[in-house]
């Protein structure tokens, strides 16, 4: 095996269950944005490590749970 970048863990959004509230993208605009629904997209769903924290955090805040961080299987 190559040094190769172990894969993080898969973020999911429930664009359905979204209530606009706009929380993810204030807390991580990295991985977050809205569209012009004010509904969620996501820009990244394989955050790179610096940017898990923010990740989970944006999971915290989401008032509807939306969110999720899947690890990887294996
Ligand atoms: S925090 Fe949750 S409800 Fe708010 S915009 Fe993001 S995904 Fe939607």
């Amino acid at each position: 095996m190559s040094t190769q970048e172990e894969p993080g863990p898969l973020l999911r959004v429930d664009h359905a269950a979204c209530c606009r509230s706009g929380a993810c993208s204030l807390v991580a605009p990295d991985l977050f944005d809205q569209g012009e629904d004010g509904k969620v997209l996501l820009k990244n769903p394989r955050p790179p490590g610096h940017l898990l924290a923010a990740a989970e955090e944006a999971a915290d805040y989401c008032p509807v749970s939306a969110i999720e961080l899947e690890a990887p299987p294996g």
